[in-house]
């Protein structure tokens, strides 16, 4: 399966639902990628108000 970015949280995931905040507003049109491995000492994690660690698209369209 094609890996979605979440419009909502910005998770990259596999499925039809967002894992993270259970939104299914998913888009195959993100660009640049992030992987948080620490939200709590990721500042850019707290910037973009990421609680759990994964990958994440910088920008989701
Ligand atoms: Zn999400």
């Amino acid at each position: 399966m094609k890996e979605r970015a979440c419009v909502k949280c910005h998770l990259i995931v596999y499925g039809n639902i967002c894992p993270n905040c259970k939104e299914s507003s998913l888009s195959d049109d993100f660009t640049g990628v992030l992987i948080i491995l620490d939200p709590e000492k990721s500042e850019i994690g707290k910037k973009m108000g990421i609680t759990r660690a994964g990958r994440y698209a910088l920008k989701v369209r």
